[in-house]
Protein backbone atom coordinates (compact mmCIF):
# COMPACT_ATOMS: atom_id res chain seq x y z
CA UNK A 1 0.00 0.00 0.00
CA UNK A 2 1.21 3.25 -0.96
CA UNK A 3 0.86 6.71 0.88
CA UNK A 4 -2.34 7.73 -0.82
CA UNK A 5 -4.49 3.79 -0.13
CA UNK A 6 -2.67 2.94 3.03
CA UNK A 7 -5.83 2.35 5.74
CA UNK A 8 -6.82 6.06 7.03
CA UNK A 9 -7.20 4.23 10.42
CA UNK A 10 -3.80 4.46 11.09
CA UNK A 11 -1.09 5.97 13.20
CA UNK A 12 1.08 8.27 12.80
CA UNK A 13 4.96 8.64 15.28
CA UNK A 14 7.17 11.42 15.31
CA UNK A 15 10.29 10.03 15.57
CA UNK A 16 12.21 13.51 15.62
CA UNK A 17 9.30 13.33 18.75
CA UNK A 18 11.04 10.50 20.11
CA UNK A 19 14.60 11.40 19.58
CA UNK A 20 13.67 15.39 21.65
CA UNK A 21 12.11 13.32 24.08
CA UNK A 22 15.57 10.78 24.67
CA UNK A 23 17.45 13.90 24.45
CA UNK A 24 15.62 15.58 27.81
CA UNK A 25 16.00 11.93 29.35
CA UNK A 26 19.58 12.29 28.86
CA UNK A 27 20.51 16.38 29.75
CA UNK A 28 18.07 14.81 32.90
CA UNK A 29 20.10 11.76 33.98
CA UNK A 30 23.55 13.13 32.99
CA UNK A 31 26.15 10.17 32.63
CA UNK A 32 23.78 7.19 33.43
CA UNK A 33 23.95 5.20 30.37
CA UNK A 34 20.11 5.03 28.72
CA UNK A 35 18.17 1.20 27.61
CA UNK A 36 15.32 2.49 25.40
CA UNK A 37 12.46 -0.02 26.39
CA UNK A 38 10.68 -0.71 23.77
CA UNK A 39 9.13 -3.58 24.62
CA UNK A 40 5.21 -4.64 23.68
CA UNK A 41 5.79 -2.63 19.82
CA UNK A 42 7.79 -0.11 21.08
CA UNK A 43 4.23 0.38 23.81
CA UNK A 44 2.56 0.45 20.23
CA UNK A 45 4.76 2.79 18.31
CA UNK A 46 6.60 -0.24 16.11
CA UNK A 47 8.87 -2.33 17.71
CA UNK A 48 11.65 -2.02 14.72
CA UNK A 49 11.28 1.58 13.46
CA UNK A 50 11.64 2.81 16.95
CA UNK A 51 13.82 0.68 17.65
CA UNK A 52 16.59 2.16 14.29
CA UNK A 53 15.31 6.20 15.55
CA UNK A 54 16.87 4.93 19.29
CA UNK A 55 20.08 3.00 17.42
CA UNK A 56 20.50 6.13 15.40
CA UNK A 57 20.25 8.44 17.82
CA UNK A 58 23.36 6.85 20.08
CA UNK A 59 21.10 5.12 22.52
CA UNK A 60 23.58 2.33 24.92
CA UNK A 61 21.10 -0.39 24.82
CA UNK A 62 17.43 -1.46 24.42
CA UNK A 63 15.01 -3.07 26.99
CA UNK A 64 12.52 -5.84 25.65
CA UNK A 65 10.24 -8.41 27.15
CA UNK A 66 10.70 -11.56 25.14
CA UNK A 67 12.92 -13.39 23.46
CA UNK A 68 10.66 -12.90 20.07
CA UNK A 69 11.13 -9.18 20.33
CA UNK A 70 14.88 -9.43 20.69
CA UNK A 71 14.91 -11.99 17.57
CA UNK A 72 12.70 -9.45 15.54
CA UNK A 73 15.24 -6.47 16.25
CA UNK A 74 18.38 -8.98 15.16
CA UNK A 75 16.50 -9.65 12.26
CA UNK A 76 16.43 -6.04 11.13
CA UNK A 77 19.53 -5.85 11.94
CA UNK A 78 19.91 -3.98 15.08
CA UNK A 79 23.28 -4.92 16.53
CA UNK A 80 23.14 -2.69 19.93
CA UNK A 81 22.90 -4.20 22.81
CA UNK A 82 19.72 -5.95 23.96
CA UNK A 83 18.40 -7.05 27.24
CA UNK A 84 15.44 -9.33 27.33
CA UNK A 85 13.57 -8.58 30.76
CA UNK A 86 11.44 -11.71 31.00
CA UNK A 87 12.18 -15.01 32.63
CA UNK A 88 13.65 -17.86 30.41
CA UNK A 89 12.71 -20.93 29.80
CA UNK A 90 15.28 -23.35 29.07
CA UNK A 91 14.65 -24.51 25.79
CA UNK A 92 15.53 -21.32 24.09
CA UNK A 93 18.88 -19.97 25.79
CA UNK A 94 20.77 -21.46 22.82
CA UNK A 95 18.58 -19.29 21.06
CA UNK A 96 19.77 -16.01 22.92
CA UNK A 97 23.22 -16.97 22.84
CA UNK A 98 23.33 -17.63 19.12
CA UNK A 99 21.52 -14.20 18.34
CA UNK A 100 24.21 -12.37 21.34
CA UNK A 101 21.18 -11.19 23.21
CA UNK A 102 21.32 -10.18 26.96
CA UNK A 103 19.84 -12.55 29.18
CA UNK A 104 18.51 -11.79 32.73
CA UNK A 105 18.95 -14.34 35.68
CA UNK A 106 16.45 -13.90 38.12
CA UNK A 107 17.86 -17.29 39.91
CA UNK A 108 20.98 -19.43 40.69
CA UNK A 109 19.20 -22.20 38.33
CA UNK A 110 18.61 -20.10 35.69
CA UNK A 111 21.72 -18.93 36.04
CA UNK A 112 23.47 -22.19 35.72
CA UNK A 113 21.48 -23.57 32.93
CA UNK A 114 22.89 -20.47 30.76
CA UNK A 115 26.15 -21.62 32.22
CA UNK A 116 25.45 -24.90 30.45
CA UNK A 117 24.29 -23.83 27.95
CA UNK A 118 27.54 -21.31 27.30
CA UNK A 119 29.63 -23.50 28.08
CA UNK A 120 28.53 -26.71 25.67
CA UNK A 121 28.22 -23.86 22.89
CA UNK A 122 31.97 -22.87 23.73
CA UNK A 123 30.95 -19.45 23.81
CA UNK A 124 30.37 -16.75 27.09
CA UNK A 125 26.76 -15.68 27.53
CA UNK A 126 25.80 -12.22 28.61
CA UNK A 127 23.78 -11.79 31.95
CA UNK A 128 22.42 -9.19 34.16
CA UNK A 129 21.22 -10.65 37.66
CA UNK A 130 17.68 -9.96 39.11
CA UNK A 131 16.93 -8.87 42.24
CA UNK A 132 13.76 -8.27 43.53
CA UNK A 133 13.64 -6.00 46.21
CA UNK A 134 9.68 -5.47 46.69
CA UNK A 135 7.82 -6.27 43.26
CA UNK A 136 7.59 -9.95 43.97
CA UNK A 137 7.67 -10.43 40.54
CA UNK A 138 11.29 -11.55 39.03
CA UNK A 139 14.32 -12.16 40.79
CA UNK A 140 15.84 -13.41 43.73
CA UNK A 141 14.91 -11.69 47.08
CA UNK A 142 17.21 -9.17 47.93
CA UNK A 143 18.10 -10.81 51.02
CA UNK A 144 19.02 -14.40 49.34
CA UNK A 145 20.69 -11.66 46.46
CA UNK A 146 24.23 -12.42 47.96
CA UNK A 147 23.96 -16.49 46.42
CA UNK A 148 22.93 -15.33 43.34
CA UNK A 149 26.10 -12.96 43.67
CA UNK A 150 28.19 -16.02 44.84
CA UNK A 151 27.37 -18.33 41.99
CA UNK A 152 27.97 -15.83 39.24
CA UNK A 153 31.39 -15.81 40.39
CA UNK A 154 31.58 -19.59 39.80
CA UNK A 155 30.04 -19.61 36.64
CA UNK A 156 32.77 -19.48 34.10
CA UNK A 157 30.60 -19.34 31.03
CA UNK A 158 29.03 -16.14 31.96
CA UNK A 159 29.72 -12.49 31.83
CA UNK A 160 27.63 -10.54 34.40
CA UNK A 161 27.13 -7.61 32.62
CA UNK A 162 24.69 -5.82 34.79
CA UNK A 163 22.45 -5.99 38.17
CA UNK A 164 18.90 -4.86 38.23
CA UNK A 165 15.44 -4.41 39.97
CA UNK A 166 12.76 -2.76 39.49
CA UNK A 167 10.34 -0.35 41.19
CA UNK A 168 6.79 -1.09 42.06
CA UNK A 169 5.75 2.38 42.31
CA UNK A 170 8.29 5.13 41.86
CA UNK A 171 5.37 7.22 40.27
CA UNK A 172 3.89 7.50 43.06
CA UNK A 173 3.36 10.51 45.28
CA UNK A 174 4.55 8.50 48.01
CA UNK A 175 7.65 7.67 47.42
CA UNK A 176 8.36 5.15 50.85
CA UNK A 177 8.12 2.09 48.66
CA UNK A 178 10.62 3.05 46.09
CA UNK A 179 13.08 4.52 48.96
CA UNK A 180 12.86 1.29 50.65
CA UNK A 181 13.56 -0.69 47.01
CA UNK A 182 16.20 1.72 46.41
CA UNK A 183 17.89 1.10 49.69
CA UNK A 184 17.57 -2.85 49.63
CA UNK A 185 19.15 -2.52 46.01
CA UNK A 186 22.04 -0.30 47.53
CA UNK A 187 22.66 -2.90 49.90
CA UNK A 188 23.11 -5.92 47.83
CA UNK A 189 25.31 -3.93 45.44
CA UNK A 190 27.91 -3.49 48.64
CA UNK A 191 28.42 -7.11 48.12
CA UNK A 192 30.25 -5.97 45.51
CA UNK A 193 32.73 -3.45 47.71
CA UNK A 194 32.75 -5.54 50.02
CA UNK A 195 34.97 -8.13 48.26
CA UNK A 196 36.81 -5.83 45.98
CA UNK A 197 35.38 -6.74 43.06
CA UNK A 198 34.42 -4.81 39.47
CA UNK A 199 30.69 -3.65 39.83
CA UNK A 200 28.47 -4.46 37.13
CA UNK A 201 25.66 -2.19 35.56
CA UNK A 202 23.11 -1.06 38.50
CA UNK A 203 19.82 -0.40 37.34
CA UNK A 204 16.48 0.11 38.76
CA UNK A 205 15.03 3.28 37.52
CA UNK A 206 11.80 3.39 35.29
CA UNK A 207 10.23 6.56 33.90
CA UNK A 208 9.04 7.19 37.88
CA UNK A 209 12.41 6.43 38.88
CA UNK A 210 14.07 8.93 36.05
CA UNK A 211 11.32 11.64 37.26
CA UNK A 212 11.16 11.57 40.88
CA UNK A 213 14.31 9.93 42.44
CA UNK A 214 17.72 11.44 41.01
CA UNK A 215 19.40 8.87 43.43
CA UNK A 216 18.25 5.46 41.74
CA UNK A 217 19.28 6.79 38.79
CA UNK A 218 22.98 5.03 39.05
CA UNK A 219 24.98 3.58 36.16
CA UNK A 220 21.69 3.09 34.04
CA UNK A 221 18.17 4.12 33.69
CA UNK A 222 15.25 2.22 31.66
CA UNK A 223 12.55 4.57 30.09
CA UNK A 224 9.30 3.17 28.37
CA UNK A 225 6.58 5.19 28.89
CA UNK A 226 8.33 8.96 28.99
CA UNK A 227 9.99 7.95 25.87
CA UNK A 228 6.63 8.13 24.44
CA UNK A 229 6.14 11.06 26.11
CA UNK A 230 3.62 10.18 28.13
CA UNK A 231 4.09 10.79 32.17
CA UNK A 232 3.90 7.15 33.55
CA UNK A 233 0.84 8.49 36.16
CA UNK A 234 -1.31 11.58 36.92
CA UNK A 235 0.92 12.27 40.48
CA UNK A 236 4.31 11.75 38.96
CA UNK A 237 6.34 14.95 38.91
CA UNK A 238 6.98 16.41 35.69
CA UNK A 239 11.07 17.33 35.93
CA UNK A 240 11.33 16.58 32.20
CA UNK A 241 9.54 17.67 29.33
CA UNK A 242 8.65 15.17 27.23
CA UNK A 243 5.94 15.48 24.86
CA UNK A 244 3.80 12.44 23.17
CA UNK A 245 5.09 11.45 20.10
CA UNK A 246 2.11 9.41 18.54
CA UNK A 247 -1.18 10.20 16.59
CA UNK A 248 -4.23 7.60 16.31
CA UNK A 249 -6.33 8.93 13.79
CA UNK A 250 -9.18 7.87 11.17
CA UNK A 251 -11.74 9.51 9.06
CA UNK A 252 -15.06 10.02 8.35
CA UNK A 253 -17.01 7.03 6.50
CA UNK A 254 -20.48 7.95 6.74
CA UNK A 255 -22.71 10.69 7.34
CA UNK A 256 -26.31 10.97 8.46
CA UNK A 257 -29.14 12.49 10.10
CA UNK A 258 -30.43 10.29 12.80
CA UNK A 259 -33.76 10.76 13.71
CA UNK A 260 -35.34 11.48 17.42
CA UNK A 261 -35.79 7.96 19.46
CA UNK A 262 -33.48 5.90 16.89
CA UNK A 263 -31.06 4.38 18.83
CA UNK A 264 -27.65 3.79 17.69
CA UNK A 265 -25.57 0.68 17.92
CA UNK A 266 -25.44 -2.65 19.58
CA UNK A 267 -27.43 -2.89 22.45
CA UNK A 268 -29.51 0.71 21.99
CA UNK A 269 -27.72 1.84 24.41
CA UNK A 270 -27.88 5.65 22.88
CA UNK A 271 -30.38 7.77 21.54
CA UNK A 272 -31.32 11.89 20.98
CA UNK A 273 -34.30 13.50 21.88
CA UNK A 274 -33.67 15.62 18.91
CA UNK A 275 -32.67 14.78 15.53
CA UNK A 276 -28.72 15.02 15.25
CA UNK A 277 -26.06 14.51 12.59
CA UNK A 278 -24.23 11.17 12.93
CA UNK A 279 -20.57 10.54 11.44
CA UNK A 280 -19.36 6.42 11.40
CA UNK A 281 -15.93 6.56 11.52
CA UNK A 282 -14.03 3.13 10.33
CA UNK A 283 -12.40 1.76 14.09
CA UNK A 284 -13.41 -0.46 16.71
CA UNK A 285 -11.99 -2.51 19.47
CA UNK A 286 -10.83 -4.83 16.92
CA UNK A 287 -7.88 -2.29 16.30
CA UNK A 288 -7.61 -1.73 20.24
CA UNK A 289 -10.27 1.19 20.16
CA UNK A 290 -11.91 -0.12 23.36
CA UNK A 291 -15.14 -1.02 23.92
CA UNK A 292 -15.08 0.59 27.72
CA UNK A 293 -15.08 3.75 25.43
CA UNK A 294 -18.37 3.14 24.64
CA UNK A 295 -20.63 6.52 25.36
CA UNK A 296 -17.70 8.15 27.03
CA UNK A 297 -14.82 9.05 24.58
CA UNK A 298 -14.73 12.16 22.71
CA UNK A 299 -12.60 12.34 19.12
CA UNK A 300 -11.66 15.78 17.35
CA UNK A 301 -13.27 16.51 14.21
CA UNK A 302 -12.80 19.68 12.37
CA UNK A 303 -11.05 21.33 15.44
CA UNK A 304 -14.21 19.98 17.79
CA UNK A 305 -14.86 17.36 20.70
CA UNK A 306 -17.39 15.10 19.67
CA UNK A 307 -18.65 12.11 22.15
CA UNK A 308 -18.86 8.47 20.67
CA UNK A 309 -22.47 7.92 20.42
CA UNK A 310 -23.58 4.14 21.24
CA UNK A 311 -21.61 1.23 21.75
CA UNK A 312 -17.97 0.64 20.45
CA UNK A 313 -18.14 -2.17 17.33
CA UNK A 314 -15.79 -4.35 16.21
CA UNK A 315 -14.81 -1.94 13.45
CA UNK A 316 -16.38 0.83 13.18
CA UNK A 317 -17.92 4.03 15.59
CA UNK A 318 -20.89 6.34 15.90
CA UNK A 319 -19.75 10.04 16.65
CA UNK A 320 -22.51 12.31 17.71
CA UNK A 321 -22.04 15.75 16.06
CA UNK A 322 -25.36 17.63 16.95
CA UNK A 323 -25.54 20.37 14.33
CA UNK A 324 -21.63 20.20 14.24
CA UNK A 325 -20.31 19.72 10.30
CA UNK A 326 -18.24 17.43 9.13
CA UNK A 327 -17.66 15.47 5.42
CA UNK A 328 -16.62 12.33 4.05
CA UNK A 329 -13.16 11.85 4.47
CA UNK A 330 -12.52 14.31 7.14
CA UNK A 331 -9.91 13.53 9.40
CA UNK A 332 -11.01 12.33 12.85
CA UNK A 333 -8.30 12.30 16.19
CA UNK A 334 -9.37 9.89 17.97
CA UNK A 335 -5.85 10.22 20.20
CA UNK A 336 -3.37 13.43 19.57
CA UNK A 337 -3.90 17.21 18.70
CA UNK A 338 -5.69 18.71 15.78
CA UNK A 339 -6.07 22.64 15.92
CA UNK A 340 -6.39 23.55 19.52
CA UNK A 341 -7.93 20.28 20.76
CA UNK A 342 -6.39 17.40 22.22
CA UNK A 343 -7.17 13.66 23.25
CA UNK A 344 -4.03 12.35 25.15
CA UNK A 345 -3.82 8.87 26.49
CA UNK A 346 -4.68 9.73 29.61
CA UNK A 347 -8.05 10.89 28.68
CA UNK A 348 -9.03 7.87 26.79
CA UNK A 349 -7.34 5.51 30.07
CA UNK A 350 -9.38 7.80 32.42
CA UNK A 351 -12.72 7.11 30.10
CA UNK A 352 -12.12 3.07 29.80
CA UNK A 353 -10.75 2.74 33.01
CA UNK A 354 -7.31 1.81 32.60
CA UNK A 355 -3.57 3.90 32.28
CA UNK A 356 -2.07 5.32 29.66
CA UNK A 357 0.24 2.17 29.30
CA UNK A 358 -2.51 -0.28 28.15
CA UNK A 359 -3.89 2.48 25.75
CA UNK A 360 -0.73 2.60 23.76
CA UNK A 361 0.61 -0.88 24.02
CA UNK A 362 -3.85 -2.28 23.10
CA UNK A 363 -3.42 -0.65 19.15
CA UNK A 364 -3.97 -3.63 17.57
CA UNK A 365 -1.51 -4.25 14.42
CA UNK A 366 -3.67 -4.53 12.42
CA UNK A 367 -3.78 -0.67 12.27
CA UNK A 368 -0.85 0.55 10.04
CA UNK A 369 2.11 2.38 11.38
CA UNK A 370 3.53 5.65 9.38
CA UNK A 371 6.83 7.43 10.33
CA UNK A 372 7.85 10.78 9.69
N1 LIG B 1 12.26 -1.87 33.12
C1 LIG B 1 11.53 -3.00 33.20
C2 LIG B 1 12.16 -4.25 33.71
C3 LIG B 1 10.18 -2.98 32.81
O1 LIG B 1 9.45 -4.10 32.90
C4 LIG B 1 9.63 -1.76 32.34
C5 LIG B 1 8.22 -1.69 31.97
O2 LIG B 1 7.34 -2.03 32.72
C6 LIG B 1 10.43 -0.61 32.27
C7 LIG B 1 11.76 -0.70 32.66
C8 LIG B 1 9.89 0.71 31.79
O3 LIG B 1 8.91 1.21 32.65
P1 LIG B 1 8.18 2.60 32.37
O4 LIG B 1 7.41 2.43 31.13
O5 LIG B 1 7.31 2.82 33.55
O6 LIG B 1 9.27 3.62 32.22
Amino acid sequence: FDDESIRPTRVEVDLGQLSRNLAAIRAHVGSAKVMAVVKANAYGHGLVAVAQEMVRCGVDSLGVALLEEAVILRQAGITAPILVFGGIAETQIPIFIRHDLTLTAPSIDKLRLIDNAASSMGVTARVHLKVDTGMERLGIHHYSAEKLQQASLQAKHVQVEGIYSHFANADAADLTHARTQLERFLEVLSFYEKHSLPTPLRHIANSGGILQLPESHLDLVRPGIMLYGVYPSEECARSVLIQPALTWKSHVAYFKVVQSNSPVSYGSTWESDHAVRVVTVPVGYGDGYFRALSNKAEVIIRGQRHPVAGRVCMDQIMVNLEWGTAYYRDEVILLGKQGKQQVTAEDLANWAGTIPYEVLTNINTRVPRVYY
